[in-house]
């Protein structure tokens, strides 16, 4: 299994996993232009790209999602609720939050998650003996979430804001409620005690997603993740990247079955 997360952050999320044989998209806000470029530089032809998975209707998540379907006739998968917003997929998979489905040999759990969206979801991907998971867009960790983000390999999970630079930007006071709301974005301390919480000695990577602009930076979102890894060192054995995503370029290709350098690769 192998990801490559091709825009993170809030104008526009798009993460690209391959496993079993299948080419999937997680989300995408990139246009279809954006998608094409990102995906070139990886070398990987969007042709080969069966299926797009959404996990909720705002356009940082799906702006680009009707294009490449028409485009690629890759199928569009979501939720009913979420599915109306989406115009005219030239293919569509209607699923069932909290219901697994297949795409080939790739099994996918689309798990509510506290969003102010019509049904938003987080996934978990298994494949090959390997658990990614991408949860971003949630106004608190829930114990479900907690539960299907427990035992993953891979995490790609939001760290969206610091408390600190949220109340003191230049935001409306509705914005900044809408945020830091149980129904807005998960700050970095939150998305420190999920990993503290969750760390055991398979989980490889880390990318830290959905970082805003005016509310964080890539060093705060960093050193509150380190923070809660230092709480729990005896655990944090095989990670080998914590990576911030961010919307201006792609992270470099991760893989989950490569054998282990040592040492942490962390960017700022
Ligand atoms: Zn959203
Ligand atoms: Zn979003």
């Amino acid at each position: 299994m192998r990801f490559v997360v091709l825009s993170s952050g809030s104008k526009a999320n798009c993460t690209f996993v391959e496993a079993a044989g299948q080419r999937i998209l997680i989300d995408c806000g990139l246009s279809g232009k954006k998608a094409e470029e990102r995906l070139a530089d990886h070398k990987i032809d969007p042709a080969t790209i069966t299926s797009v998975l959404v996990t909720h209707e705002h356009s940082d998540h799906i702006h680009g999602v009707p294009t490449l379907s028409r485009r690629y006739g890759m199928t569009v998968y979501a939720n009913e609720a979420t599915m109306e917003h989406v115009s005219k997929p030239k293919r569509r998979e209607v699923f069932t939050t909290g219901c697994d489905f297949s795409i080939g040999e790739v099994d996918i759990t689309p798990f509510s998650i506290a969003h102010d969206a019509v049904d938003p979801v987080g996934f978990v991907v298994r494949a090959e003996g390997f658990k990614l998971v991408v949860v971003t867009d949630l106004g608190r960790v829930t114990t479900l979430v907690q539960e299907h983000v427990r035992g993953a390999n891979a995490l790609i999970l939001e760290s969206n804001h610091d408390q600190e630079m949220l109340q003191g930007c230049s935001y409306t006071w509705d914005l900044k409620q809408r945020i830091s709301s149980t129904h807005g974005h998960l700050c970095n301390e939150s998305a420190g005690q999920l990993i503290e919480d969750v760390m055991h000695p398979e989980l490889f990577h880390i990318v830290l997603g959905h970082l805003s602009e005016n509310s964080n930076t890539p060093v705060l979102a960093l050193e509150c993740a380190n923070r809660y890894l230092d709480k729990c060192r005896e655990r944090r054995s095989g990670l080998r990247t914590l990576l911030c995503g961010n919307v201006y370029e792609s992270l470099p290709c991760l893989y989950l079955d490569e054998p282990y350098q040592g040492g942490v690769v962390i960017n700022a």
